[in-house]
């Protein structure tokens, strides 16, 4: 039964070009190189922003925490696994991004998931960007609660879901033996706005202060994970929320891009922090990270907020610039540049086939740039990501741009 099933869906993805495979990466990959089964590439792929994943000091503290701690943390939070480097890690972030506390969790999948479940309940309703990360829109659809999704960052779409909402709330109140179709009174309600602070697969920003104006009117509570803007936006890299001004109710931070590390934590109020210490479940019942990790990431943060760090971001934006440049002088519109101030530069080839074979031409000369396909982003628009970091050079962005006029000519 299983095996007839699983066949059907493989040839289908194989039929659709959508096959996925996980290249072998090999030794000495840096955030803009990398090899391949013994071939070399210029990495532009990478989410290691700032060049963290291989920063010396990094490498240091990854290895005198295993000196001092051991490599793994032994146990769940709750039991054995709070390590002491993990407390000064959270009270770090905490400080850092300007909460009350910080969760860490194992990755930015889990942390998602951990909030929306533990918040939503019966009656409550997620209202998210539907260009949100798999890991929001998957909790989000498997919770209890009713998804509704606005208009890739359209605050007017927002708020006519919030305000149909707040309408049908109306009725119960005036009749309070009527009760809504699923059986719960909406008054009381939880109303969740989600939505990123950089997008991740078209690296545009979130109208962040807008969004937050609308989530309050409403009486909402605002989530935005910034998995692509901490590190590298806003004063010290606090991100994108920084960069804005806001302070949304959740703030999700993930250690996998810019950290050069990984894992990630949710930035919280106390009450919510002690709510989810007790009640998280993939919290209790999950191996904290290791002491090591939480060493090498408070290295992180200290080179994310230092002078080296504002130096980081200042070529990787001189880099971004330099990159939008280039195409548009030697590709102009050839290929679809996306409008991104981001490190994320997506170029829109449209069906999976062809974003596949200007892959496929450019890893041929040395060039390594995924073509993402759907169902990651919407049918039509598959797109080779780019990512910049702070480690390429202009005679790397020339080569790239070199290549891929060569190849979009022959398109
Ligand atoms: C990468 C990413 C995540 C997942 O984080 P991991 O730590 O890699 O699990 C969540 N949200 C967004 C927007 C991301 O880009």
């Amino acid at each position: 039964m299983w095996n007839t099933r699983i066949e059907a869906a493989l040839l289908e993805q194989k039929a659709k070009d959508r096959y996925r495979r996980r290249p072998v990466c090999q030794t000495a990959n840096a955030s803009y190189k990398m090899q391949v089964e013994g071939k070399s590439y210029l990495n532009f792929s990478s989410n290691d922003y700032l060049g963290l994943a291989h920063h010396p000091l990094m490498i240091e503290a990854a290895s005198r925490g295993a000196k001092e701690y051991g490599v793994g943390s032994g146990g769940s939070p709750h039991v054995t696994g709070y390590s002491d480097p993990l407390v000064r890690l959270e009270e770090r972030l905490a400080s850092w991004l300007g909460y009350d506390a910080a969760i860490v969790y194992p990755s930015g999948f889990t942390a998602n998931q951990a909030a929306i479940k533990l918040l939503i309940e019966k009656g409550d309703v997620m209202i998210a960007d539907r260009l949100s990360h798999a890991s929001l829109l998957e909790a989000a659809m498997f919770s209890p609660g009713r998804l509704y999704r606005f208009k890739h960052n359209d605050p007017l779409s927002l708020e006519s879901y919030l305000e149909k909402e707040v309408k049908s709330n109306v009725i119960p109140s005036a009749t309070p033996s009527a009760m809504p179709p699923d059986g719960n009174l909406h008054e009381n309600a939880g109303k969740l706005v989600i939505t990123e602070g950089i997008f991740s697969m078209d690296g545009d920003s979130a109208p962040l202060p807008e969004i937050a104006r609308i989530t309050q009117k409403y009486g909402a509570t605002l989530m935005v994970d910034d998995a692509h803007g901490v590190g590298f936006w806003g004063s010290e890299g606090r991100g994108t929320c920084d960069h804005y001004g806001i302070k949304p109710d959740i703030l999700v931070v993930t250690f996998g891009k810019a950290f050069g590390c990984s894992g990630a934590a949710l930035l919280l109020s106390k009450t919510f922090a002690e709510y989810f210490v007790q009640f998280s479940r993939p919290l209790i019942y999950s191996t904290a990270i290791p002491p090591m990790q939480a060493e090498t990431l408070l290295t992180a943060i200290d080179l994310i907020a230092s002078q080296e760090g504002d130096e980081r971001r200042m070529r990787l934006a001189a880099n971004i610039r330099y990159f939008r440049e280039s195409i548009a002088h030697n590709i102009g519109d050839k290929i679809g540049l996306l409008d991104s101030i981001s490190p994320i530069q997506p170029l829109i080839i449209g069906e999976d086939a062809a974003a596949l074979a200007v892959s496929a031409q450019l890893k041929d000369a040395g060039i390594w740039v995924s073509a993402i396909r759907p169902p990651t982003v919407p049918p039509h628009t598959a797109r080779l990501r780019v990512t910049i970091t702070a480690d390429h050079d202009e005679a790397m962005i020339d080569q790239f741009i070199a290549r891929l006029a060569a190849v979009s000519g022959e398109q």
